[in-house]
């Protein structure tokens, strides 16, 4: 098996990046496998080099090796997205010419303006605004047709998802099941200054460098259901899926780059490597008291059954054990 860590270098890791590596680790070594790192530098604003090489340290100093990827290389390479944009060109190009995919002038304001939030979590479903009318009935049945003339530039583009549902079992979650038109819809390949999308990229990129396992944190659920309809469109197989709790603040929010006093910066002050993991083994259930451990350590304790559904509160104060 192959798992793979797939960190955005857009800021220092915080514990949660933390958190789930140290998941998607155990979960591909605790069974021989192999572990890859993919950075996804896709968003030229946000993304830095210098990030990046800080996640191979981070990474390296936690103990957690990987056999291919980020800067060591390895057959599957280029391993930053930034370097792929040729393989996703080439995908985009099957995908325009199954007819499916449309130019979309919609901002992201007179979206936010237009259309209320998802009831469940507050995301925005396109409405389709920007749909050409031969593709307005959302049936999967009916015959597409190859565009005449090349892709343009300099505007988003969409691809029409069907009304449809997904079904698929998370190994951690359970059986999940997900209309793509009424809650995902019609969602971004490229965006309008021509930088690649997400779903696009994470989706050639994990066929295409043989990765079987995605562990990922559990706000990205809701994104599997439009990745594996993308993967069955370009004959791809489905890789397994295990997303993770997150780890939370005492307010119930997801711990992000934004809480800095967890940033590996600052931990790195004033924590040996084990204190760390322990922390966090022990957090997820896998330990029973919060001492220090090596990663290495908790590969033969390591089970998803010990890891609960529900979400993490982190109490900044734990840490001084
Ligand atoms: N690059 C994404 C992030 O850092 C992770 C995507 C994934 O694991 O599929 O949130």
């Amino acid at each position: 098996m192959k798992g793979r860590f797939a960190p955005s270098p857009t800021g220092r890791m915080h514990l949660g990046n933390v958190f789930c590596a140290l998941l998607s680790w155990l979960s591909s070594r605790s069974r021989g496998g192999v572990w890859l790192l993919r950075i996804e530098d896709l968003d030229p604003q946000r993304s830095r080099p210098e990030y990046a090489a800080l996640i191979e340290d981070d990474l390296r100093w936690l103990g957690l090796d990987w056999d291919e990827g980020g800067s060591t290389g390895g057959s599957c390479g280029p391993y930053f997205q930034s370097l792929r944009s040729a393989v996703y060109e080439e995908y985009l190009q099957r995908l325009w010419h199954s007819g499916r995919v449309y130019p979309c002038r919609c901002t992201r304001a007179n979206i936010m303006a237009t259309q209320a939030p998802h009831e469940s979590d507050g995301r925005i479903v396109y409405a389709g605004t920007c749909r050409p009318a031969h593709l307005r009935t959302g049936s999967d049945l009916m015959a597409f047709t190859c565009p005449d003339g090349p892709i343009p530039e300099h505007v988003k583009l969409r691809l029409l998802v069907p009304d449809q549902t997904v079904t698929f079992s998370d190994m951690h979650y359970g059986t999940q099941s997900v209309n793509l038109a009424s809650h995902c819809g019609d969602f971004l390949l490229r965006r309008a200054d021509g930088a690649w999308a997400y779903q696009l990229a994470v989706v050639v990129d994990d066929a295409l460098m043989g990765v079987s396992e995605v562990v990922r944190g559990r706000d990205l659920l809701l994104s599997t259901p439009q990745q594996i309809w993308l993967a069955r469109l370009l004959g791809f197989g489905v890789p397994d899926h295990c997303h993770h709790p997150l780890l939370v603040n005492e307010s119930g929010q997801r711990l992000s780059k934004r809480d800095s006093s967890l940033d590996m910066g600052v931990l790195r002050q004033h924590f040996l490597p084990e204190q760390i993991v322990g922390w966090l083994a022990f957090l997820c259930g896998l330990t029973d008291v919060p001492e220090p451990v090596s990663a290495r350590d908790l590969i033969p304790v390591f089970d998803w059954n010990k890891v609960p559904e529900h979400d993490i509160c982190v109490r900044k104060d734990i840490l001084s054990f």
